[in-house]
């Protein structure tokens, strides 16, 4: 069997997976801001799981930011108390077996390519519009990770193919400005729909009152779906997945699977655009979902197997 663990800012979900089948599901607070409490309580989450479903798994688990190939340190991560740690380290020690991280745009994109939204595709591009606006590639059910551990993130790329207005654009926290995700991510609509209407209102609010039939509200989601598709765009440019699968709370806007492929065709250098834009099938879980798939690739992971049966995989 395979445990997943989604660790999140505020809580740590954990599941286990039996082929795709759920078998049993938990989840805990997460301790902010103390990191040994954070690997102890993952330990305890695991042993929890285990109890219930009767058995040793794989572990595989999902988090912000990534381990940095460079230093095996945790980088990037907006849980700042993981920056800098040997995490997989010590949970291997608290685990006592190996486990596979990644990042939670990753196991996203894994889950969605596995069993979801993007099943049986060759490469699929998974894509969290939340937030902020992470971003995953999975090739034949392989997370691509990169030397860098950077790859499919394009939320700090530039916005590509700028209107008037877009550049130099809003500053974004990674020190730049006119990022993909100022423009894309839940605040990022936000702050453009106050920068043109004068009003201060949220991502989904903004979303609700469009389908209402409120003008400036549908004005801020056109520019949305023109964003998105140029944005996407690029990728297909370069990756030309067979599927996009968009997550977090804005993949929920009905229009973007119609609109964003119309709006997107005069940006890809292609005669005909095929690639696929859908939404996620598991949604919320897939976080946790594809974490368990980091083991997708072990044999032994299928059924319930002895814990001798657990071995690393380069
Ligand atoms: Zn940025």
């Amino acid at each position: 069997m395979r445990i997943g663990v989604d660790l999140g800012g505020t809580k740590i979900e954990g599941i286990v997976l039996d082929g795709g089948r759920e078998v049993c599901r938990t989840r805990v607070p997460t301790p902010r801001g103390d990191y040994r409490a954070t690997v102890a309580a993952i330990a305890a989450l695991v042993a929890e799981l285990e109890r219930t479903a009767g058995g040793r798994g794989t572990v595989g688990i999902g988090m912000p930011g990534a381990i940095s190939p460079a230093s095996g340190l945790v980088k990037n991560a907006n849980s700042v108390w993981l920056i800098g740690q040997p995490f997989a380290q010590d949970l291997e020690a608290a685990l006592a077996r190996p486990v596979r991280l990644a990042n939670d745009a990753n196991c996203f994109a894994l889950s969605e390519a596995v069993d979801g939204a993007g099943a049986g595709a060759e490469v699929v591009f998974g894509v969290i519009l939340g937030t902020g606006t992470g971003g995953g590639v999975v090739v034949r059910r392989h997370v691509l990770t990169g030397p860098n551990a950077v790859a499919g993130e394009w939320g700090h790329n530039p916005m590509p193919w700028p209107a008037e207005g877009e550049w130099p654009g809003p500053p974004c926290y990674c020190g730049r400005t006119g990022c993909i995700e100022t423009f894309l991510s839940g605040p990022g609509l936000a702050r453009d729909h106050a920068d043109l209407s004068g009003e201060r209102s949220s991502g989904p609010d903004i979303v609700a009152r469009a389908a209402a039939g409120d003008a400036a509200c549908l004005a801020s989601l056109r520019r949305y779906e023109e964003r998105l598709a140029r944005a996407l765009a690029s990728v297909i440019n370069v990756l030309d997945p067979d599927v996009i699968v968009l997550g977090g709370g804005l993949s929920s806007i009905p229009s973007l699977y119609a609109e964003v492929p119309r709006l997107w065709t005069p940006f890809v250098f292609s005669d005909t655009v095929t690639t696929r834009l859908v939404p996620p099938r598991y949604g919320d879980s897939s976080g946790v979902r594809g974490a368990a798939w980091l083991w997708e690739d072990d044999p032994h992971a299928v059924g319930l197997e002895p814990p001798q049966a657990v071995g690393r995989k380069p």
